[in-house]
Order: C-alpha cells, then sequence, then structure tokens
C-alpha cells in the first residue's frame, strides 16, 4: 500500500457520520484528487488524477477517509497481483502465496488489519476472488448499482466497484455511502438505495438456496469442496431450504468473457497513447512511433496479450465468428440465472476452485491464470451481484489457507444477500480468524 494516513483529516472527521473518521483504502484504479492513479501500469507513471471518482466523494461525504492506493494487477487484468508493474503483493496467510487478483493489494490491505475495509473493482471476480483468497469479505454489486465515474475502464460492460471488508456488516456500511445513481456515470440506475446495514439480522427461514451443479465440477480442492458443503449444511441448519439448480451454460463463461472483456479493453485503452496522460516514449521520430513506442514500453505483457485478442475479435471478417457469438452466449448465460432465481433467491458455490496458489505458479500459463475465476465471471456477464465471505480453511504446507464461500443474488438483491451472509457469518467464527502476525512481513 502506498500513501500515508493522513492524519489532519481524521483529528477532522466528524465521528457522527456513518464511517466518520474511518481509513478506507483504495484500489490504485479509482482517481482520488491529487494522488497518483497508476492502475499498476507503467503507462501512468506520473499520472496525478485531477478529481475524486464519485465513490471517492462519496465515501468523503460519509466522513471515511481514502487513504492508500493498493496494488493491483496491471490495468486489472489478472488473477493474482503479480502482474502489477509496480510491487509483489503477498498473501498475509502465507507469504509464499498470492493475494489473489486484481484487486489483491485490498484484500491484503484489509486482511492484515491495515484498514477498516478497501475499495475493490470486480470485472470477472476481482474482488471476490482475492477477498476469498486472502479470507475477507468482498461484495460485488449489481451492474450500475455503484457510479463507475472515476474508475480506469477495462471492460465497461462489466465492471462495477464494490468494497471488501472483514464482516458483512462493514462492507454493508461502505455500500450504504457508495450506492446509487449518479449523473456522471451513464450506465448507473437511478433505483433507491435501501440501507443495507439496518436490514441486517433477519433470519434464514423461508429463504431458498440454490446449488448450481454445474459449480461442483472436477478439479475442485477435495478440503475446499468439504468447507463449502460444510456451510452448506449451516445455511441449511439455520433455515434456509437448499435446492439443486441448473445453469447448462456455465461451461462457456470463461471463453465468452475473455472475448468480451478483451474486445472491450482494446478499445478502451486506445487512450493510453503517450499524449494525453502518463508515460511518454522518448525522442519520437514522429506520431506514429511516439504512439507504438509509448505502448510498446508502457504496457505489460498480459495487456499486450489483451490488446491483440481484444482487436483480433473485433476485426472484419473475425467479429461475428466471435464477438457477436460470444454476445449471443452471454445472453444465453443471463438467462440461466434469470431462470434460476425464479427458483431460489440467491446461489451457493465455491468463489474461487482453489485457495492461494504459490507466487510464480500460474505466470508461465495465462489459461490457468484465467481458470481462476471460473466461479465468478458469470456474474459479471450477467450483471448481477455476489459476495465472497469466509467459510473455512485448507491446510497447506503446513499453513492454514482461507476458503471462501459465494452468494449470488438477483439484480438489485443487494440487502437481502448481504442478509443471508450476515445470518451465515454470525453463527460461524470463520470471519474472526486473522492472519498470523510474520516478522518476516515487515521486511518485504
Ligand atoms: N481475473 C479476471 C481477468 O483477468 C478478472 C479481472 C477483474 O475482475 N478485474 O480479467
Amino acid at each position: 500500500m502506498d500513501g500515508k494516513f493522513p492524519a489532519k483529516e481524521a483529528e477532522k472527521a466528524n465521528v457522527d457520520l456513518p464511517l466518520g473518521g474511518v481509513p478506507v483504502a483504495i484500489k490504485d484504479i479509482i482517481n482520488v484528487m491529487g494522488q497518483p492513479c497508476t492502475c499498476g501500469s507503467k503507462i501512468l507513471r506520473g499520472y496525478r488524477s485531477t478529481y475524486d471518482a464519485t465513490v471517492i466523494q462519496k465515501l468523503r461525504a460519509a466522513g471515511a477517509i481514502p487513504f492508500g492506493k493498493t496494488n493491483l494487477d496491471e490495468l486489472a487484468m489478472g488473477s493474482s497481483t503479480e502482474n502489477s508493474a509496480m510491487k509483489l503483493t503477498r498473501n498475509p496467510w502465507d507469504l509464499s502465496r498470492v493475494p489473489g487478483g486484481s484487486s489483491g493489494g485490498s484484500a491484503a490491505a484489509v486482511a492484515a488489519n491495515a484498514a477498516f475495509g478497501a475499495l475493490g473493482s470486480d470485472t470477472g471476480g476481482s474482488i471476490r476472488q482475492p477477498a476469498a483468497l486472502s479470507g475477507v469479505v468482498g461484495f460485488k454489486p449489481t451492474y450500475g448499482r455503484v457510479s463507475r465515474f472515476g474508475l480506469v475502464a477495462f471492460a465497461s460492460s462489466l465492471d462495477q466497484i464494490g468494497p471488501l471488508t472483514k464482516t458483512v456488516r462493514d462492507a454493508a456500511l461502505i455500500m450504504n455511502a457508495i450506492a446509487g445513481h449518479d449523473a456522471q456515470d451513464s450506465t448507473s440506475l437511478n433505483e433507491p438505495v435501501p440501507d443495507y446495514a439496518a436490514t441486517l439480522g433477519t433470519d434464514l427461514r423461508g429463504v431458498r438456496l440454490g446449488l448450481p451443479r454445474e459449480y461442483m465440477i472436477e478439479g475442485i480442492d477435495p478440503q475446499l469442496k468439504a468447507a463449502i458443503s460444510a456451510a452448506v449444511k449451516q445455511l441449511n441448519s439455520l433455515g434456509a431450504e437448499i435446492i439443486d439448480v441448473s445453469l447448462p451454460h456455465t461451461d462457456y463463461a470463461v471463453a465468452v468473457y475473455y472475448i468480451l472483456a478483451t474486445a472491450e479493453a482494446s478499445a478502451n485503452l486506445a487512450r493510453f497513447d503517450g499524449v494525453r496522460y502518463g508515460y511518454r516514449a522518448e525522442n519520437p521520430r514522429d506520431m506514429l512511433d511516439l504512439y507504438g513506442r509509448t505502448r510498446e514500453e508502457g504496457f505489460g505483457q498480459e495487456v499486450k496479450r489483451r490488446i491483440i485478442l481484444g482487436t483480433y475479435v473485433l476485426s472484419s471478417g473475425y467479429y461475428d465468428a466471435y464477438y457477436l457469438s460470444a454476445q449471443k452466449v452471454r445472453e444465453l448465460i443471463r438467462q440461466d440465472f434469470v431462470n434460476a432465481f425464479e427458483k431460489v433467491d440467491a446461489l451457493i458455490s465455491p468463489t474461487s476452485p482453489v485457495p492461494a496458489f504459490k507466487l510464480g505458479e500460474r505466470t508461465a500459463d495465462p489459461l490457468q491464470m484465467y481458470l481462476a475465476d471460473i466461479f465468478t465471471i458469470a456474474a459479471n456477464l450477467a450483471g448481477i451481484c455476489g459476495i465472497s465471505m469466509p467459510c473455512g480453511f485448507a491446510e497447506m504446507d503446513g499453513q492454514r489457507l482461507p476458503i471462501g464461500l459465494q452468494l449470488l443474488g438477483k439484480p438489485l438483491d443487494e440487502a437481502r444477500i448481504l442478509q443471508i451472509a450476515h445470518a451465515y457469518e454470525q453463527s460461524t467464527d470463520w470471519h474472526k480468524a486473522r492472519p498470523p502476525v510474520d516478522e518476516t512481513a515487515k521486511k518485504t
């Protein structure tokens, strides 16, 4: 995490406000006036934000103090934070492992108790997956529920900002502050915002929870599978009815995502050309050389891979075969959820197929990295809301590694998802566990 805590602001804080004086760390892809906004990329080196994102204005209005910009995979592309051009972020539970990504810095900061909570962004799982791997709560609101104004765009039809916190109540409090309509974001929904914190505390009698059969796949870590089964039993004992459901187009989600997200990214990233912001190649021969070398030198490998893929799927002759087909399958995936939500109030699954993996373990194989988001991606394609929260530990190499339980909910059904998550959380002790204090952490 970068940036000093602004003690002066804290002294002046109005503690009567809902988040009065509360420090919230910010993923370094959200603009905070006067601070660097690197997006974990060399291409934004030297850039300072000239305005506050809407979520930052809203946090300040609720009394919170946005401080510290947290590390991320470059331009939010990745699942381990290893794609950052800045620094390495380690998992506070085991420093030889990744914290997840792309909001890995936000998840690690909250897990290590360096902040009350943090903001992250979730395009295909980037709040929920690092929350799962780092043992914290991560909440992805419905697409359009939270303004994206001031969030550097990755894939505009999928991006959504949300909180990472230690408890469900804290997530509800941050949601109270940041949710709501914003005329500055054309995709922002003009719907009333309930008091998410006030509606917590209801029990689960009459709640119907769906277990998507396609999510209990081979390849899920056995310890993780056992923890999820135990969580399902626990939810059932709290009064929820558990129902078997099907999301038949699940198999296509990762492929569809990597066509649509890369296509949108290739267009969004065109603005980084060395003229407008940040990094600029030295001594250009001419304009084309300036564009070409700025992008060649400024973007990292994964971002270049995505731009090439995205440009390819949009190019004439391939557009119909890839981009258009992916749009159609996206609609089928969305429809799967509509059908499932006719039978149930929320869906349960693991957040990630595996607990935190070792640093370097997946960097050589992008496809392996992409599969880290197999359970989170469909929610973004469908635009629905979801949460990941701690539900147990796996034992690996003598270390305890957190396991995340995912709950997915209908569009704009945030309040209910938070209620279910809260009821589960309060009936267990998982959220009370903290990572071991490790002296080596201070040196890295
Ligand atoms: N891991 C996914 C990707 O690399 C999702 C990232 C995100 O949600 N920002 O694109």
